[in-house]
């Protein structure tokens, strides 16, 4: 309720706009995170600046919060478990142990009727061999735990590129999957609170360069009936789940609109950055919402949306060109250090033609480096 305060693991930007929701809310937010005025850090009423790993600081944050979440997946989950008797923490541990290993991951993905890549377990050459003897090429080698936006992951497209898996073998367990000759990519943002109701956000199609989401564009541009398939699966991915919070499903569509499960994220996702601006709830909201156990809206898209990305290496171009972009809606997650490829900041952009939105961004050389 209102006047109680939310304790949230991770400081980054996903924390910050939860944090920016839960305040419009009345709500008092602690964030832990290492670094000192992290972008939620800017947004709280206070940050303890720790590792996110520190047993003494997840036992403050615990003390002082009534309600813990998290931002991202890789929290210490043996240390969420040792305050969970202090501090409701209606996510709990469970949904982070599958989301956190891509083969346990998969494995639920099955259980819970969901189409995905073949794959199969791999820990050594010798397993590696057999499996490609099976899936065939091209194939994806990828780290179990600790891979994001394509790290940890090696792309084989023949036996000669066997011999480069010996890093990503050395990780522990790893995982191939079979190459899903997708269409395009897509996501949807789907939410459950402990009263068992569920919600769902429109599917969004997913751009990427170099790995990393460059531009998200709502509707997507699949057919109904392959947006009614991401939107059940979703839906039976959180009833399957028992998820409490927000969880973002990551498909792969195919030239037959068939849809693929290819990760969850149980957190806000970058994918739904679009909602802030272009839904009638934000998925910062109805994450919050969820973890409070208020009721869940049935979420509604108030006009077609392209969202930008911008990384480290488009910050001052933007920047420069503010002032031509009356309609952008310009977010800047107060970074204080500007890194190639680091997630800096966002546009989003509510347009009548997606078209013309997408060919003025292209046209506004801000993004040129990644189109070249
Ligand atoms: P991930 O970290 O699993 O999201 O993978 C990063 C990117 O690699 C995805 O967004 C895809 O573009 C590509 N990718 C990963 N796995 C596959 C697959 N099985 N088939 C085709 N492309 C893939």
């Amino acid at each position: 309720m209102p006047g109680q305060t939310m304790g949230i693991i991770g400081g980054g930007q996903l924390g910050q706009m939860m944090a920016l929701d839960a305040k419009q809310t009345g709500m008092k937010v602690i964030v832990l995170d290492p670094t000192p005025a992290c972008p939620a850090g800017q947004c709280a009423d206070k940050q303890i600046v720790a590792p996110y790993a520190d047993r003494a600081a997840i036992e403050e944050l615990a003390e002082k919060s009534d309600v813990l979440t998290y931002e991202f997946e890789n929290v210490d989950l043996a240390a969420l478990e040792a305050v969970s008797d202090r501090v409701a923490i209606p996510q709990g541990t469970k949904l982070l142990a599958i989301t956190k290993h891509r083969l346990r991951e998969k494995d639920f993905l099955h259980r819970a009727g969901c189409q995905t890549a073949p794959y199969q377990a791999v820990s050594d050459a010798a397993s590696l061999k057999a499996a490609v003897a099976t899936i065939g090429y091209p194939a994806v080698l990828k780290t179990c735990q600790g891979g994001y936006d394509g790290h940890g992951q090696l792309v084989l497209k023949a036996a000669a590129d066997l011999e480069k898996a010996a890093p990503i073998l050395a990780t522990g367990d790893a995982i191939l999957e079979g190459w899903v000759n997708f269409k395009l990519e897509c996501s949807v943002m789907v939410a459950r609170n402990p009263e068992g109701e569920i919600t769902t956000f429109p599917v969004a199609e997913n751009i990427h360069h170099n790995e990393i989401l460059h531009e998200t564009i709502v509707p997507a541009r699949i057919s109904p009936a392959t947006a009614k398939k991401a939107d059940q699966a979703a839906r039976r991915i959180a009833a399957t789940l028992n998820l409490r919070g927000i969880l973002g499903v990551e498909f792969f569509v195919d030239a037959a609109g068939e849809v693929y499960v290819n990760e969850l994220a149980p957190r806000p996702h970058n994918s739904g950055h679009y909602t802030i601006e272009a839904c009638n709830f934000s998925q910062f909201a109805i994450h919050n919402r969820a973890v409070w156990n208020w009721p869940l809206p049935k979420i509604s898209l108030l006009s077609p949306v392209v969202m930008v990305n911008v990384l480290g290496q488009h910050v001052a171009s933007l920047r420069a060109q503010i002032g031509q972009h009356p309609t952008w809606h310009v977010h800047d997650y107060g970074k204080a250090e500007v890194r190639e490829n680091r997630k800096m900041g966002h546009v989003t952009i509510l347009t009548a033609d997606l078209e013309a939105t997408l060919k003025d961004v292209a046209a506004s050389q801000i993004w040129h480096t990644e189109e070249a």
